[in-house]
């Protein structure tokens, strides 16, 4: 799997706010595609098949793995989660830059399928911002919530995997730093060797 675009891996704690950061940033950038993955966890209000996510029973999401449909897949607070291959190689190869927003142990996996891409980890200001947020959400009950205040605890042992950093204090501020490692991940040198072939003559 070796495309021109860049693979970005977004993680972050439910609540962080990474799907808003990661939505607004697709919207004001043609060049940027957001992977939609399957997921066996009911749409919350609001959300769309095929757009939020491909909602999947557990008996189809385990085709999907049978039929090695999937670049990774995890299960996160008892559900399963996973990334349809296909759409991302088909992105990579039209020199799309790909964001996967996924949990820690699919950004792991995806690390060892593709060193190349740059692994992102969305930090709220604050443990009891984070906690406001979920709250805020309104879509969990107090025993989802807890869990996912436990999974972030435990995700964030895993962040010196992650090459950047962003903490969401406003979205604008997030996607404007999300938007610079973009640009400077695609100016790095071993990105451009093809360029620096042609012009330089080395
Ligand atoms: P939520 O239920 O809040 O939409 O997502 C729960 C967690 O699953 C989030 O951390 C989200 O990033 C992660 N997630 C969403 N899609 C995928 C995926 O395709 N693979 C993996 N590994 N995690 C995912």
């Amino acid at each position: 799997m070796k495309g021109k675009g860049l693979l970005l891996v977004v993680s972050g704690p439910s609540g962080a706010g990474k799907g808003t950061i990661c939505k607004a940033l697709a919207q004001a950038n043609k060049d940027v595609y957001l992977s939609i993955s399957a997921t066996t966890r009911s749409p919350r209000c609001g959300e769309v098949e095929g757009e939020s996510y491909y909602f999947k029973s557990e008996e189809e999401f385990k085709k999907m793995i049978e039929n090695d449909e999937l670049l990774e897949w995890a299960a996160f607070c008892n559900h399963y989660y996973g990334t349809p291959k296909e759409s991302v190689y088909k992105m990579l190869n039209e020199d799309k830059n790909v964001i996967l927003e996924i949990d820690v142990q699919g950004a792991l996996k995806v690390k060892k399928k593709y060193p190349d891409g740059v692994f992102v980890f969305i930090l709220p200001p604050s443990m009891e911002e984070l906690r406001n947020r979920i709250i805020n959400r309104g879509t969990e009950s107090q025993e989802v919530i807890n869990a996912r205040l436990n999974t972030a605890r435990l995700e964030f042992t895993h962040i010196n995997n992650y090459n950047y950093i962003i903490v969401n204090d406003t979205v604008e501020n997030a996607v404007r730093n999300l938007e610079a490692i973009i640009i400077a991940e695609r100016c790095k040198v071993e990105r451009n060797q093809q360029i620096i072939k042609e012009v330089c003559d080395i």
